[in-house]
């Protein structure tokens, strides 16, 4: 059966790139009828933080993403992974380091002066038991290293295809420390080993340490896993994501009212798409769930672009908004666009809740991009801007000042006797309006539209003069032919 894990360090926060990897994991599982287990990588005691734990599991579940097993804690297993040093310490594969960490910050050093790489020098591998036993006897501090075979070590990765490293340019990582807890080296082959995992799927920057793990494997007698080396994810300048350009923690995005299908689904595309010419990009989880698979991911690093989240959020803000309100009356829907807004909406916009709730429905999109921005999207429906007079032209549609006056006066006679004022008969009135005059619908609509709202972008006029009602509309006419006079 096929099984991943997620296994992060519980530094007190989600990181994007976590959550992409948590969700790879997961889709992977799922689409393979397999088990997504989650395991807290805790053995670093220096790097603990209060809550972090509680805190990735609380995202996490938020997004969805619930794991089949777990969590297991690697601090609460410290024995088994002392049984395995010791065994490979038996097997000749690792071996107990007494080096001071002066002498090897000194040799670090002298590396660097060198350009060298900065790798351990095996000072201690090769020392005679006796020599061993009496540091131990003594009380000398020590690490036990892993002994990288110098040989060729090549896996075929899942993303990235053939890799090989040369043993020889591996560090021989600490398995160990002196503390007795052990290193994210050996604590995740012994895990990933005694938890079944088939498919090791983690970000591009563990692909050095798989020479590392590989050996490890090999070491024991195990059966290697496959890996998936995720790409990097980048700033829009390309380079590392980090939190100097912005937030990476999921929780940030949570509190600025992101929603989680949003984010899962941007997240999702950091490095993967359906492909196949398939255009679709709106996915539920479900839906990723059928949609993913890892051939599909890309080598080249994801850019984290905000715009992009911004897209999917509000795209899913309509797609939920759509669903909610498919069998609701328009008024029922304004309702609900109101509550979405009237927080910031200005008082005088409140008084009149008739015209309000007419006036969100003729911004339902930009409600649903951005709520913030109505009180300034549906103002001039309460106060008419002071708009310069040009605006009533329009060079394209053949409207001089001269045709908007001729126009204007026309609609203000016509209007004037409309008695039932609707969108319909307010269309047909002013569509007769034109024909009168013998122009195109523009050189009507165009100086109405702007006397109206007095803006150059607005929703359209029939529903504007709706909205507005006869009295103001027959002023707002007014005021824009005292301005060509
Ligand atoms: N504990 C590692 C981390 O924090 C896990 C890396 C891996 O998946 O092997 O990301």
């Amino acid at each position: 059966m096929i099984k991943t894990r997620f296994a992060p360090s519980p530094t007190g926060y989600l990181h994007v790139g976590g959550l992409r990897t948590a969700l790879y994991c997961y889709l992977f599982a799922r689409k393979n009828k397999g088990k997504y287990i989650l395991r807290i990588e805790d053995t670093d005691q220096e790097r603990y933080v209060e809550g972090a734990e509680e805190n990735l599991i609380k995202t996490l579940e938020w997004v969805g993403l619930h794991h089949d097993e777990g969590p297991f804690r690697q601090s609460e297993r410290t024995e088994i992974y002392k049984e395995h040093a010791q065994k490979l310490i038996d097997s000749g594969h690792a071996y107990r380091c007494f080096c001071s960490k002066e002498r090897l910050d000194e040799m670090r050093k002298v590396q660097m002066e060198r350009k060298q790489a900065t790798m351990y020098d095996r000072k201690c591998v090769d020392l005679p038991e006796s020599e061993v036993k009496a540091k131990m006897e003594a009380g000398e501090s020590f690490v036990i290293r892993q002994k990288m075979p110098y040989e060729l070590i090549k896996f075929k990765d899942l993303v990235r295809g053939n890799v090989q490293f040369d043993g020889k340019t591996v560090d021989d990582s600490v398995l160990m420390k002196s503390d007795g807890f052990p290193t994210y080296h050996l604590a995740n082959v012994v895990d990933d080993h005694l938890m079944e995992i088939t498919h090791v799927i983690r970000g591009e920057e563990w692909l050095p340490s798989t020479p590392k793990h590989i050996a490890l494997y090999n070491a024991f007698g195990w059966e290697i896993p496959e890996f998936a080396h995720l790409p990097l994810l980048l700033n829009p300048d390309k380079t590392k994501l980090s939190k100097r350009q912005g937030d990476v923690a999921v929780e940030d995005y949570i509190k600025k009212g992101y929603s989680k299908e949003a984010i899962t689904n941007f997240v999702a595309f950091l490095g993967w798409n359906p492909g196949g010419g398939e255009e679709k990009e709106i996915f539920t989880l479900k839906e990723l769930e059928e949609a993913f698979s890892l051939e599909k991911v890309h080598k080249a690093g994801a850019v984290f672009n905000i715009e992009k989240l911004d897209w999917f959020n509000w795209r899913w803000e309509k797609e939920k908004f759509q669903q909610e309100t498919e069998n609701m009356t328009p008024e029922q829907k304004a309702e609900k666009l109101l509550e979405k807004c009237e927080q910031y909406l200005q008082d005088d916009q409140k008084k009149d809740k008739e015209k309000l709730l007419k006036a969100v429905l003729t911004v339902e999109e930009k409600i649903l991009k951005d709520p913030k921005d109505t009180a300034a999207n549906i103002d001039f429906y309460f106060n008419l801007p002071n708009y310069d007079k040009e605006l009533l032209t329009h060079e394209k549609m053949k409207v001089d000042f001269n045709q908007a006056l001729l126009s204007l006066e026309k609609v203000q006679e016509d209007l004037q006797k409309l008695e039932d004022w609707t969108e319909e008969s307010l269309k047909q009135t002013l569509l007769e309006t034109v024909q009168t005059l013998g122009v195109k619908n523009g050189q009507v609509l165009w100086p109405l539209r702007s006397a109206l709202t007095g803006v150059q972008f607005s929703p359209g006029v029939f529903e504007s003069a709706w909205i507005l009602g006869k009295e103001e509309t027959l002023k707002r006419i007014e005021t824009a032919i005292n301005k060509l006079k």
